[in-house]
C-alpha cells in the first residue's frame, strides 16, 4: 500500500511519511503531512476538481509570495517554460541560449516551438550560465535566454538584466530549483524578466505531485499564457460553467495546449506554499551542517550565498577533488551504506539527442564536462530528521576516508 493511501486510517500527526533509524535514506522525499491530505480531501469534497477557485487562490498567493503581478498555474515547469517562450514570441528559426548544465526540459521547450537551443558552458563556482561565454554565442538569430538558478542559488539579477538589454534578448528564467529564493529581498520570479517558471514536481522544494507556475509582471505575457494554457480559449471555464446567467459562447483564438492545474493539486500547493519559508529554513540548516562537517574532506563544496542572497537550497551538490576514489565508486559506496545520491546534471551536451542534433563536443564545454565527472548531490529534503542528516555526514566521511 502506498504511504499516502493510509493517511485516512492513521492517527498519526505530521509527517505522513515516517522512517526508522536504519531505513535507507532516499535522495529526495516530499515533505507532506496531514494538513496537505486534509486540504486535498476538502478539494475533492468541494466537487469541482479541475481548475477553479482553489487554483485562483493559489495563483493569487503565489504571485504575492514572489512579488509578481501575475501567476499562472500549470501542470509542470516544462509547461510554464513552453508557455513563457511562446508568449515571448520565440518561433521557428530563432535561437535561445540555454546552459548545458541543466535538465533537458530547459532546452526541449525551445524545440517545441521550432527554434534551436544554443548550449553554453557555466561558471565553475555557481554552475549557472557563464554570461561572458553566452555573449560570444549571441547571433542575429538569438531571441531569448533561459538562465537556470542552479540548486536554488539565484543568479545576479542586475547582471542578467544588463546582459539581456545589451543583446536585446527576452529572459525566461528556469526557477525550477529557486523557490523561495531572492536577492536584496527581491524574490526570484518578481523581476523584470519576460517570465519565470517554477516546478512543483515531487522532488522540488514545494510540491503538488506534478505542477508548475509561470510568474510575470507583463500583462500581455500573462494574458497569452492564460489563453494558451487552455486550448487557446478566450474565456475561463469556471466562469462559463458556474456563473448563473453566464454566456455559453467562447472563441478559440489559437491552437493552444492543455496545461491547466487542477484544484486538487492547487489545494496541496496552497498548504506547501504556506510552509515554504519553514521548509527552506530547514534545508539551510542542513546545508550549513554539511558545509561545516565536510570542510576537511577532499570535496569542492557548493557556492554559498552572499549576505544579500536567499538560497532555496534545492540541491546540495558537491564535486570530488583529489579523492582516493572516483565519483562512481563514491556513489556506489554511499548506496551500499544506505544513502541514496544523485547527479546534477548529466550535461545536455552529453545526451545523444542534443549532441548529435547540434554536433556538440566536450571541448566546447570545459567547465561542465570536467565538473560532471566529479559531481554528486547529497540528500537535503526538509523532511530529513537530524539523525538522518548525521547519518549522511558520517557515511560521506566513511566513504571518503576508508580505502
Ligand atoms: C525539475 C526541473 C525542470 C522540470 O520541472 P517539471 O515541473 O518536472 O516540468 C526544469 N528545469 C530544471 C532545472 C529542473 O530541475
Amino acid at each position: 500500500m502506498s504511504r499516502l493511501a493510509d493517511v485516512s486510517h492513521s492517527q498519526r500527526k505530521d509527517p505522513v511519511i515516517t522512517t526508522t533509524a536504519d531505513d535507507p535514506i532516499p535522495f529526495a522525499q516530499p515533505d507532506v503531512g496531514d494538513a496537505e491530505a486534509d486540504a486535498v480531501r476538502d478539494a475533492i469534497r468541494a466537487g469541482w476538481l479541475t481548475t477553479g477557485r482553489i487554483t485562483a487562490e493559489f495563483e493569487r498567493e503565489f504571485a504575492e509570495a514572489v512579488g509578481a503581478a501575475h501567476a499562472v498555474a500549470v501542470t509542470s515547469a516544462t509547461a510554464a517554460l513552453h508557455l513563457a517562450l511562446e508568449a515571448a514570441g520565440v518561433g521557428p528559426g530563432d535561437e535561445v541560449l540555454v546552459p548545458t548544465w541543466t535538465f533537458t526540459a530547459s532546452a526541449e521547450v525551445v524545440r517545441y516551438l521550432g527554434a534551436d537551443p544554443v548550449m553554453v558552458d557555466v561558471d565553475a563556482s555557481t554552475m549557472a550560465l557563464d554570461l561572458e561565454r553566452a555573449a560570444k554565442a549571441v547571433t542575429d538569430r538569438t531571441k531569448a535566454v533561459v538562465p537556470v538558478h542552479f540548486a536554488g542559488l539565484p543568479m545576479d539579477p542586475a547582471a542578467l538584466s544588463r546582459f539581456a538589454r545589451d543583446h536585446g534578448l527576452q529572459v525566461v528564467e528556469d526557477a525550477a530549483h529557486a523557490f523561495p529564493a531572492g536577492t536584496d529581498g527581491r524574490p526570484v520570479g518578481g523581476g523584470d524578466s519576460a517570465a519565470t517558471a517554477f516546478s512543483f514536481y515531487s522532488t522540488k522544494t514545494m510540491t503538488t505531485g506534478e505542477g508548475g507556475m509561470l510568474t510575470t509582471n507583463d500583462d500581455a505575457i500573462a494574458a497569452r499564457a492564460r489563453i494558451m494554457r487552455l486550448h487557446g480559449i478566450d474565456r475561463d471555464v469556471l466562469d462559463r460553467y458556474t456563473r448563473v446567467g453566464a454566456k455559453w459562447q467562447y472563441d478559440v483564438v489559437a491552437p493552444g495546449y492543455k496545461y491547466n492545474l487542477t484544484d486538487i493539486a492547487s489545494a496541496l500547493g496552497r498548504v506547501q506554499l504556506s510552509r515554504a519559508p519553514g521548509m527552506r529554513q530547514r534545508r539551510e540548516v542542513i546545508a550549513r551542517r554539511y558545509t561545516e562537517a565536510f570542510a576537511d574532506l577532499p570535496l569542492q563544496l557548493p557556492a554559498g550565498p552572499a549576505d544579500n542572497v536567499t538560497h532555496a537550497w534545492h540541491l546540495y551538490s558537491v564535486r570530488l577533488r583529489d579523492a582516493a576514489i572516483d565519483r562512481d565508486e563514491f556513489v556506489e559506496r554511499m548506496g551500499r551504506s544506505g544513502v541514496a545520491t544523485s547527479v546534477h546534471f548529466i550535461p545536455l551536451h552529453k545526451m545523444s539527442y542534443w549532441r548529435e542534433r547540434f554536433d556538440l563536443r566536450d571541448a566546447d564545454f570545459p567547465v561542465a564536462t570536467e565538473s560532471f565527472a566529479r559531481a554528486v548531490s547529497l540528500p537535503i529534503s526538509s523532511s530529513l530528521t537530524d539523525a538522518q542528516v548525521e547519518r549522511v555526514v558520517s557515511t560521506v566521511r566513511d566513504c571518503l576516508t576508508t580505502e
